[in-house]
């Protein structure tokens, strides 16, 4: 396993108590009222025992009816909650990948991805995502990349680190692919709340026949992500060995925060658009910085995140980020922690104040120009 990049930056970034952050992907909004009261009320009601493996059946019942209002319809037996979508993750990739089986990542893509796949005795391929294309897959692309070993797919849209939504047909396309090739397809769903144009396409709702896992949470949609719950929804018979594993890894998910989750399933969905909103005002003032300057590498559609297209700098990424963060004082993740694709490129997040966002935003111009 590589150490984070961004993790790297984060630790140097300390030395210069002046930097401006755009490393982390944190949501920097508290979480709804209703949520803060639910977990004071379940300390006070002394809810201070371990869950079922695979979470509250009530907080379960509750994602299932959610997920029947957006149109598809699952059991609260597909559904797994976990500490984290980190957790629903590594659990749903160790369920599927055995020793030497290969599986297929975003290139560039959330590193955690190749780290669990490694962790799991995988073999990760990165499938590659160009700027040209919208960081959209192309299906022959994928298919370039499928041998007898290869076993499981991984998607994510709203996307970190490019912000690409993939659009209904285009997961249409993914799952028909994954169906032909036999392979197991896990959609990480986690910014799902955040898409500026375009419409997000739950792509568990098209699986044909028990292949798809998909993974969200409490953390970006509802900003909780110190509070770690997530889930997996999955065929009943992955669902059950999803929940299996949380036995010897974490037993479950904390109770109080379950509570909370449950809680934040009833929080309006004003409270969501007021940050979608002010992200994606965000993300409109990176556009108007970076864009006219060439150096938006595409416009993020969703989550919030943008890459910034440093390659006329000439230096490999971890070079740019450390450089950025000494002498302009603007603290980037790597684009190279992301995969080869990175290459040249730092990702900045949106979660910020716009004021600080529109400094970083300058100097980034500025440290292009070589001033
Ligand atoms: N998936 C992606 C793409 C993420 O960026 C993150 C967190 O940054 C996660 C999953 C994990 O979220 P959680 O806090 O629910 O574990």
């Amino acid at each position: 396993m590589h150490p984070s990049g961004i993790r790297e930056i984060m630790d140097l970034a300390a030395q210069f108590p002046d930097s401006i952050h755009l490393e982390v992907g944190e949501p920097t909004f508290a979480p709804a009222p209703p949520i803060l009261d639910a977990a004071k009320a379940a300390i006070d009601q002394g809810i201070a025992r371990y869950t079922p493996n695979s979470g509250l059946l009530s907080l379960r019942e509750k994602i299932a009816e959610r997920l029947g209002t957006r149109g598809w319809k699952v059991s609260p037996s597909q559904i797994v909650v976990t500490p984290g979508a980190v957790c629903a993750l590594f659990s749903a990739i160790r369920a599927l990948v055995d020793p030497g089986d290969e599986v297929l990542v975003p290139d560039p893509g959330w590193p955690n991805y190749t780290s669990m796949a490694q962790l799991s005795g995988g073999q990760p391929v990165g499938y590659p995502l160009s700027s040209e294309c919208g960081y959209l897959p192309c299906i022959d692309d994928l298919a370039a990349k499928v041998t007898d070993r290869t076993k499981l797919l991984i998607i994510n849209s709203p996307s970190n680190p490019t912000g690409a939504v993939f659009p209904p047909d285009l997961i249409m396309s993914i799952v028909e692919f994954a169906r032909q090739n036999d392979l197991y397809v896990i959609s990480d769903e986690v910014y799902e709340a955040f898409v500026f144009e375009g419409e997000h396409q739950m792509a568990g709702a098209l699986d044909p026949d028990g292949r798809v896992v998909t993974i969200s949470g409490f953390s970006k949609t509802y900003a909780m992500t110190g509070w770690r719950v997530g889930y997996a929804v999955a065929p009943e018979r992955i669902a059950k060995l999803i929940s299996k594993l949380q036995e010897p890894v974490v037993c479950c998910a904390s109770a109080i925060s379950q509570r909370a989750a449950e809680a934040a399933l009833s929080v309006s969905d004003d409270h969501i658009a007021e940050m979608r909103n002010a992200y994606r005002q965000r993300r409109d003032l990176i556009a108007s910085r970076l864009g006219p300057a060439g150096l938006l590498a595409c416009t993020p559609h969703g989550a919030f995140y943008a890459l910034v297209d440093l390659r006329s700098v000439g230096q490999d990424s971890y070079s740019i980020a450390r450089d950025l963060l000494t002498k302009k004082r603007v603290a980037t993740a790597p684009g190279e922690t992301f995969g080869k694709s990175g290459a040249g490129l730092v990702r900045i997040s949106l979660v910020g104040a716009p004021e600080q966002i529109d400094t970083a935003c300058h100097r980034l111009v500025d440290y292009v120009n070589g001033g």
